[in-house]
């Protein structure tokens, strides 16, 4: 299937859009892993774990040299003094999911975000306990999720929904899952979908799943693990009433990296909201006077438990303020054409071995492309890696593909085919 404007990108060679692109630049700002046999690695695992920022190092450094030569004072004479050190990320967080920063907080790890905004927004009655998620959602969220609602004492069996694709189908259609939310109705206390399914790659409607939620009553959250830095997101916009990531995909953190989490202004002062509480989200202004009482940061930054790693952030920071300089409009309009590019010569190998299950429609996709193998023949995957690129392979017979506009370029693209097609023999 041809998108309408091939006839006027096709005859443009790799190199020739390589040199188009403005921000082309980017990737000399990262490090590229090293291959074995020395030859110019194909990463598309960024989907995966991000590449690390040349600048990540420094940043690091920087903050182990505070901690040799200030020791405990450092938490308020470092240069990036480390008592407010989470809200060197906040604005640039913030901007990257489309939230306001009094929505957006960096902290803990994505799963860890994840059952704390559930103890806030699972809150289920004997009337209203259902949550509903894709079907071939992460394990961890899946997890997560039926571990909650046994915690409060249901069964997964009635209480979790799961949304399968249509028979013959790989993605799940927007209206299906619109009226399956519309027909569970006010059954469903919660709406739990990825931003992108890091399967297939879908990139879900959130703002019309979140509106289909809101009108039977229910609340809706989004796991951005595979969206963030990958999609142009509206969170805020879209009346979404938490969402949760990770910070070492799409957005370059560095392994373990800290996770993010919004929460929309309308719940900022829900002061009597459950949560798991901590220090760090207690008042500002009196959290080292050590009093018993508990009162909430208003906003995100409420749902903080702990201390924050230091390290992690200034490895993170160094990341996001590349991200800042590039901008998700940028990365978004070259990401459109840098995965089309991807699909039109997979296209054009018309190799029946292979097809890609991610949906045709750009707008509902981010870049990865995942390419189903005929009969999970996983040694195609096998003949790729070894001729030194980096694509994962997911059971039962998915290669996953991810050219990520910050740092993969038009030929890598181009090689990547070159690769797959000698490899399919
Ligand atoms: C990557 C990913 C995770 C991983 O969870 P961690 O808590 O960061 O280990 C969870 N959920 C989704 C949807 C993911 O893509």
């Amino acid at each position: 299937m041809k998108m309408m404007n091939d006839a006027a990108t096709a005859p443009m060679s790799a190199e020739e859009m390589d040199a188009n692109d403005n921000i082309r630049g980017f990737r000399e700002r990262f490090h590229f892993p090293e291959t074995k046999d020395g030859a110019e690695p194909i990463y598309f695992t960024g989907n995966s774990l991000g590449l690390m920022p040349k600048t990540a190092r420094g940043y690091v450094d920087e903050e182990l040299e505070e901690w040799a030569k200030l020791a405990v004072d450092a938490h308020v004479n470092a240069r990036h003094p480390w008592l407010p050190y989470h809200e060197f990320l906040t604005e640039q967080m913030a901007r990257i999911v489309g939230a306001e920063p009094s929505e957006t907080v960096v902290m803990n790890s994505l799963t860890v975000n994840l059952h704390l905004m559930l103890v806030s927004f699972y809150r289920p009655t004997d009337r209203r306990h259902k949550i509903i998620i894709e079907k071939g959602a992460f394990p961890s969220d899946r997890y997560a999720v039926e571990s909650q609602i046994k915690f409060h004492g249901f069964d997964p069996e009635i209480s979790l929904v799961e949304l399968a694709p249509r028979e013959g189908e790989s993605t799940l259609r927007t209206e299906d899952i619109v009226g399956r939310v519309e027909s569970e109705g006010s059954s469903v206390a919660t709406v739990l979908l990825g931003g992108v399914n890091y399967y297939t790659g879908q990139a879900f409607e959130m703002r019309e799943i979140t509106a289909a939620a809101h009108k039977i009553g229910a609340v809706a959250g989004f796991d951005l693990a595979h969206a963030a830095g990958n999609l142009e997101l509206r969170m805020h916009d879209w009346d979404v009433d938490f969402a949760v990531w990770c910070s070492y995909k799409y957005l370059n953190g560095g392994p373990g990296a800290v996770a993010g989490a919004f929460v929309h202004e309308r719940h900022a002062d829900c002061q009597n909201m459950p949560r798991f509480a901590g220090w760090w989200g207690h008042d500002k202004a009196t959290r080292f006077l050590m009093g018993p009482e508990f009162r909430p940061l208003t906003g995100a930054e409420g749902w903080q438990i702990s201390n924050p790693p230091i390290l992690q952030m200034a490895a993170l920071r160094a990341s996001l303020e590349i991200f800042e300089e590039a901008g998700m409009t940028a990365l978004v309009a070259k990401s459109r054409r840098l995965t089309g590019y991807l699909e039109q010569l997979i296209n054009e190998l018309a190799d029946d071995r292979i097809s890609i299950i991610t949906p045709r429609d750009p707008s509902q996709r981010g870049c990865q492309l995942s390419i189903r193998v005929r009969n999970g023949d996983r040694s195609l995957h096998e003949r790729i890696v070894t001729r030194g690129v980096y694509a994962d392979w997911r059971e039962p017979d998915v290669i996953r593909a991810a050219p990520v506009p910050l740092y993969n370029s038009f030929r890598d693209v181009g090689r990547f085919v070159d690769v797959l097609k000698e490899s399919l023999g």
